[in-house]
C-alpha cells in the first residue's frame, strides 16, 4: 500500500464535497478530494433545480462558494438563475452540463488535488479517537492518504461509519427510508405553448401556497405565466394528471415538476419517477427500484408527448446517471437540528450556514411539506458539522445531523454547497501552524468572520 499525506482530506465530490475542497485549498491548506465517481458535482449534475438557495421572500441565503459556482455556471453559457414556482419556493436553474464544467473549473482553480474512481470504506483512527486518514481504492490499489482533517461528504456518511460514529437513520422507529426518484431531461419544449395551456387550464398546476407570491391563485398563475419560464407542476388535483393516472396512461403519483435547465436546446428536467421505501445502502433491492424507475421514465415521456401542450415535439434528452437517493443515514453531532428549528426559523450564535428550503419529507405518509417561519431562514450550527464521537471528522452535506424533518430542508444543494464551505473554512483553520488539533477547541468567532469575509450569508435576514 502506498502512503500520502495533505492537510486536508475531502471525501465525496458533490455539492457539499466540491465546495469543502475548494474553500480549504483557498484558505491556503493543501487539499485532497477523493471521489467515487466520474464526475464532479453529484446531484447537482441531475438537473433539478438548485433549492436552499433563496428564501420565499426572494432574499439570497447563500454566497460566497455558492455563487461562485453559479457565476462559473453562467460562464459555460448554463445559468438560467432564479426562478419562482409561485406555489412556495424560489429557487435557482441551471443547466446540468455546465454544472459539471463549473464544478471541474473551481475545484482544479483551488489548486485542489483530485483522485476520480476512487473509493474508501477505511478509516484509521489512534487511541484517542483521532481519524488518522483513510484507505482509498483505485486501479492503482490502496493508498493511506494521512490527514489533519477529514471531511465527509459522502452523502451516506461513509467514513463516520467506518470510524465507528453513532449514526441516525431518520425514521428509525418504522425503519422506513423517504422514497427514491431519477430525474430526467426532456428537450425541444415549446414554452409558449406550455404557458398557454397553463393560462387556460390552471387547475392542472400547482400554485399558491405562500401568501407573499400573489393575492390569490388566479394571480400566481398570472405570474407563472407572465415569468416566461417552463417551471410548472402539473397536480393530480387536476383532470389532465388525475384521469392518466385513473386509466393507466401513467404510473400512480400526485405530480410531475417541470423545470428548465437549457434556454438553447429548450430542455426540461421532469422530476415524478418514485420507489417508494427502499434502504439504499441495501443494493440488491436497490436493483428492484432501477428497473421500476426507468419503466416511469418511458411512461411518462410517452404521456408528456401525447398529453401535455408543448411537449408534442419533445423528446428524451438525458437519464441522470444516477438514482436519487433522499436519505439513508446521517451522523450523530454535537448538535442534532430538529425540524422544530427548521419551522421556528431559529437563529444560533454558532451558526456557520444557512438553510431556507420548505420542510420536504417524501416519506409512507405522503409528502409533507411546510414553509420556514414568515418565508424566511434557519441557522445550521457548527455542531451539525461535528461528528459527536470525532475529534477531527466534519461532515457536510446530506449525511449532516438533523433529525428527519429538519434533514428534508437542509439536505438542498444550496445549504450543502454552505455547509461544505463552512467545513473547508474550518478544517483550513486547524491546519494553520500552531492550531488547535481538535475541532471543539476551534475559534468560532474567527470562523464565522472568516466566512463572513468570503462571501457566506450568516446574519442579516429572519
Ligand atoms: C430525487 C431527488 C430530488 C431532489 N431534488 C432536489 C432539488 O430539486 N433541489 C435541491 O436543491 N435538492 C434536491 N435534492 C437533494 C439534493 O440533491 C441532495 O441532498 C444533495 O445534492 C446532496 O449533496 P451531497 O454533496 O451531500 O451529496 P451528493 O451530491 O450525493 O455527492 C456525494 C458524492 O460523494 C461520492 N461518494 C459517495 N460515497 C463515497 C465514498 N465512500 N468514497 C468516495 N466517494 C464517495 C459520490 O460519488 C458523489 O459524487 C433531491 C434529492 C433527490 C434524491
Amino acid at each position: 500500500m502506498t502512503e500520502t499525506e495533505t492537510d486536508v482530506l475531502v471525501v465525496g465530490g458533490g455539492a457539499a464535497g466540491i465546495a469543502a475542497a475548494t474553500t480549504a485549498a483557498r484558505n491556503g491548506a493543501r487539499t485532497i478530494l477523493v471521489n467515487a465517481g466520474p464526475i464532479l458535482g453529484g446531484e447537482l449534475n441531475y438537473g433539478a433545480p438548485v433549492d436552499g438557495c433563496l428564501t420565499a421572500r426572494g432574499e439570497w441565503a447563500v454566497g460566497g462558494f455558492a455563487r461562485d459556482f453559479f457565476a462559473a455556471c453562467e460562464k459555460y453559457d448554463g445559468y438560467i438563475g432564479p426562478v419562482c414556482d409561485y406555489r412556495a419556493l424560489n429557487l435557482v436553474c441551471i443547466d446540468p452540463e455546465a454544472a459539471k464544467l463549473a464544478a471541474i473549473d473551481l475545484v482544479s482553480r483551488a489548486d485542489v488535488q483530485v483522485l476520480m474512481y476512487t473509493f474508501t470504506d477505511q478509516a484509521v483512527v489512534d487511541d484517542d479517537g483521532r481519524i488518522q486518514g483513510v484507505v482509498v481504492r483505485n486501479k492503482r490499489g490502496r493508498t493511506f492518504i494521512r490527514a489533519k482533517t477529514v471531511i465527509d461528504a459522502t452523502d451516506d456518511g461513509d467514513i463516520a461509519v467506518a470510524m465507528g460514529c453513532e449514526m441516525m437513520v431518520s425514521d428509525a422507529a418504522n425503519g422506513s427510508a423517504q422514497s427514491e426518484s431519477l430525474l430526467f431531461r426532456m428537450s425541444g419544449v415549446d414554452t409558449g405553448r406550455l404557458l398557454d395551456f397553463v393560462k387556460s387550464a390552471p387547475e392542472n398546476f400547482g400554485a399558491m401556497e405562500y401568501p407573499g407570491f400573489a393575492e390569490d391563485a388566479a394571480a400566481a398563475i398570472a405570474g407563472l405565466v407572465k415569468q416566461g419560464q417552463p417551471k410548472v407542476l402539473l397536480t393530480s388535483d387536476g383532470p389532465l394528471l388525475r384521469d392518466a393516472v385513473a386509466d393507466g396512461r401513467m404510473y400512480p403519483t400526485s405530480w410531475v415538476a417541470v423545470s428548465p435547465t437549457s434556454t438553447a436546446r429548450r430542455e426540461v428536467s421532469i422530476h415524478t419517477t418514485v420507489v417508494p421505501d427502499v434502504d439504499a445502502t441495501e443494493i440488491a433491492r436497490e436493483g428492484v427500484a432501477f428497473d421500476s424507475l426507468h419503466e416511469q421514465i418511458s411512461m411518462c415521456a410517452d404521456f408528456l408527448q401525447r398529453s401535455l401542450p408543448g411537449f408534442e415535439e419533445a423528446g428524451l434528452s438525458a437519464i441522470d446517471p444516477f438514482v436519487g437517493i433522499r436519505e439513508t443515514r446521517q451522523v450523530v453531532g454535537d448538535y442534532v437540528l430538529t425540524g422544530a428549528d427548521v419551522l421556528s426559523g431559529k437563529k444560533s450564535e454558532d451558526g456557520v450556514a444557512k438553510g431556507c428550503h420548505e420542510l420536504d419529507v417524501h416519506d409512507t405518509a405522503g409528502h409533507r411539506r411546510e414553509n420556514v417561519k414568515d418565508g424566511g431562514s434557519y441557522d445550521i450550527p457548527f455542531g451539525c458539522l461535528v461528528a459527536r464521537d470525532a475529534r477531527n471528522l466534519l461532515v457536510a452535506g446530506r449525511s449532516l445531523s438533523a433529525d428527519r424533518e429538519a434533514h428534508s430542508t437542509a439536505r438542498a444543494m444550496g445549504s450543502c454547497m454552505a455547509m461544505g464551505q463552512a467545513a473547508g473554512t474550518a478544517a483550513a483553520m486547524l491546519s494553520e501552524p500552531g492550531s488547535v488539533s481538535d475541532l471543539r477547541g476551534i475559534n468560532l468567532a474567527g470562523l464565522r468572520t472568516l466566512l463572513k469575509e468570503q462571501g457566506a450569508v450568516l446574519d442579516g435576514i429572519s
